[in-house]
């Protein structure tokens, strides 16, 4: 028995060092990082200009709490909110606390609007996070069992449905005060949705006045090739929240809103000790620069279209495949057979960390620095990987 809570069920490997898309354990052997860190450390382990940020910061000031200006924090929040062509930003600590933000925007624009009892529409298989509010909002068993009662006023719909959706807006309509919805399903094993989703989702939001959530935790940053997914579509969402690689591993979470949604908080309506502290807003600001200068987005754009044909057109007719899908360097490989084993499968015999979904589709999230030779060993080990499965 270990002193640690029972939570997590960790692979016997300790992860000494990285650099790039590397990995070391303690006995020296080298691991290739297809997943980093679940689409955390984008611009690779160890970069040097987030070394020195981390190491320059640190020597002058860790915190001074929200109590105070914090010239860092403006400095990220201009950044994200030009990117996204939207207003505000909020700062957190992670991800869930993001939706947290988001929620309670959420029911600031019912209680706006005079709704009293207001619903918020989310996704069949959404995963938004696993504090109270963000885990009533997703739609899974492990996250939830156990938990009632959960948090009230939420109603969830097929993904990728704009019917469904519609039918209701007929029930419910006077009722709902936004849609939270992941631009691609990550924790249920990289759902896309059909062209043109989005899209119909921020029309639906403008004739209804609902707020259009998008949460961009994981499709955010450059993922899926474009800085957040919802621009693949030409839609600025209302509110989006990002976290994962925001600091490439330090914590960090955003919630961006905008027209209204921007000036729902108040002084004292919300807040948090950590977030949006000078080293994580300068780390997070170094995160942008590498992107920008190292052109990762494009890049996450290129080499995923090279993964994925690359997987499609060497796992065609492979019978313990059901199907290849994805956008950008977030691929996901769905099989016939449960899968979960083959995490610990691919580290130990083939030096190579994934992900498996849901316990049957294996995930990968590369760091957006993927280069052609580390392209093309994926694809070996994972090719290897599926033939010992056989
Ligand atoms: C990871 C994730 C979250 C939760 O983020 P945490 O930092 O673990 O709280 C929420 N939504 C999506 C889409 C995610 O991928």
């Amino acid at each position: 028995m270990t002193a640690l809570m029972n939570n997590y069920q960790p692979l016997p490997i300790s992860f000494e060092r990285g650099a790039g898309c590397r990995l070391w354990d303690n006995e020296g052997r080298e691991y290739l990082d297809a997943l980093a860190g679940v689409a955390v450390t984008s611009v690779g382990h160890s970069h040097p200009r987030i070394v020195e940020a981390i190491r320059d910061q640190a020597g002058l000031l860790l915190h001074c709490s929200n109590l105070y200006r914090i010239d860092w924090q403006a400095r990220l929040a201009t950044r994200l909110t030009t990117l996204a062509a939207m207003d505000r930003a909020f700062f957190c600590n992670s991800g869930a606390e993001a939706n947290e933000a988001a929620l309670k925007l959420a029911r600031l624009h019912a209680t706006a609007k005079g709704i009293s009892q207001p619903l918020v529409v989310v996704m069949e298989n959404s995963f938004h996070g696993r504090t109270f509010a963000t885990l009533s909002a997703s739609d899974s068993p492990a996250c939830q069992a156990g938990f009632a009662p959960l948090v009230e006023g939420f109603i969830s719909v097929p993904f990728g449905d704009v019917l469904a959706l519609e039918a209701v807006a007929q029930r419910y309509g006077q009722r709902i005060a936004a849609v939270m919805v992941e631009p691609v399903q990550g924790e249920s094993g990289v759902q896309v949705a059909p062209g043109g989703y989005l899209k119909a989702l921020r029309e639906l939001c403008d004739a209804q006045q609902w707020l259009l959530m998008l949460d961009e935790i994981q499709t955010g940053l450059g993922r899926t090739g474009r800085w957040f997914a919802g621009q693949h579509e030409g839609v600025v969402p209302d509110v989006m929240t990002l976290a994962k690689a925001l600091g490439n591993g330090v914590p960090i979470g955003a919630c961006l809103a905008t027209g209204t949604a921007a000036s729902l908080f108040s002084p004292g309506s919300h807040g948090s000790t950590f977030g949006g502290n000078p080293l994580a807003c300068r780390v997070a600001c170094t995160v942008l620069d590498i992107m920008e200068q190292e052109n990762l987005v494009a890049n996450a754009e290129h080499q995923g279209s090279l993964l994925l044909d690359a997987l499609r057109g060497a796992l065609k007719g492979h019978p313990g495949v059901v199907a290849v899908r994805g956008h950008g360097l977030m691929i996901g490989i769905e099989l016939q057979q449960p899968a979960a084993h083959l995490a610990k499968l691919a580290a130990l015999e083939h030096g190579l960390l994934i992900n498996v979904a849901r316990g049957r589709t294996i995930r990968l999230l590369p760091p957006l620095t993927l280069g052609n030779e580390d392209r093309v060993a994926i694809v070996e080990r994972l090719l290897a990987l599926l033939a010992s499965m056989r």
